[in-house]
């Protein structure tokens, strides 16, 4: 059992914590919900709890079908241990269906099925608001060599795959989703948590969210909506 040592790192939505084998760290995941780079702060009652039992199952299913990540073992209602990797400080989204920032850069109207996924790569910088580049930013700026990125890309699309089987069995339509990649070991690991705070959930048949969208929106029956996400993902 690992123990718990001291907080190397708080960000807007978990904390990290160092124990006593350097190569392994404690993610412990808040209630603190925040969103358009941090000018909007609320609390979701028990979101910590939802997204580490969410983030566990998906990492759990994702290992299972192959994919490294750097999660080790759930260790209580809000931790987890993980493994320490270097973050990668290019983010990476998804696209299933048009929504968000997409809607909002290319004028389109939410709710377009895209043809094929897109995938997007995003500076990860709150100073900067985390700018949309391509991959030539990634090699002028040496955020990750061509190996990384290609291991990054293939991963990401693989993710897509069967997080998107995996949500539509529990009628979710899984619209788009944010990864972190980070090394380890000379090894690229899928890392930070895959939760209603970082994907797009809409139900397959009403088509009412189930993400964070209720919190950035103020649509009301926010802690119910994640609940209901980590009701589906565990049954
Ligand atoms: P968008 O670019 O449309 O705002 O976000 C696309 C998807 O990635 C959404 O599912 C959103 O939740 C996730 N995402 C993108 N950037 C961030 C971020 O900085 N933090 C979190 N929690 N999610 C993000």
């Amino acid at each position: 059992m690992a123990k718990k040592g001291k907080k190397i790192y708080e960000g807007k939505a978990k904390i990290l914590y160092e124990t006593n084998r350097h190569s392994f760290l404690i993610q412990e995941f808040k209630d603190d919900a925040t969103a358009f780079d941090a000018t909007k702060r609320g609390t979701i009652k028990e979101k910590g709890i939802y997204n580490n039992k969410i983030s566990t199952t998906l990492f759990n299913l994702l290992e299972e079908k192959g994919v490294a990540t750097h999660f080790v073992e759930q260790l209580n209602d809000r931790e987890m241990l993980i493994k320490r990797v270097e973050i990668i400080p290019v983010e990476v989204t998804i696209r299933n269906i048009v929504a968000g920032g997409m809607a909002k850069l290319l004028g389109l109207e939410e709710g377009i099925h895209l043809k094929t996924p897109v995938l997007e790569f995003h500076y990860k910088n709150d100073a900067l608001h985390d700018p949309l580049i391509n991959e030539y930013h990634i090699y002028a700026l040496k955020l990750a060599t061509e190996n990384e990125l290609k291991q990054i890309v293939k991963k990401s699309f693989i993710i897509n795959t069967i997080l998107t089987k995996f949500f539509d069995k529990i009628n979710l339509v899984l619209v788009d989703f944010k990864l972190e990649f980070g090394r380890f070991r000379g090894r690229v690991l899928l890392a930070d948590e895959i939760s209603p705070d970082t994907c797009r959930l809409w139900d397959k048949k009403t088509h009412e969210k189930l993400d964070k969208d209720r919190f950035r929106r103020d649509l009301g029956k926010i802690e119910e909506a994640y609940q209901e996400v980590l009701k589906r993902v565990t049954t």
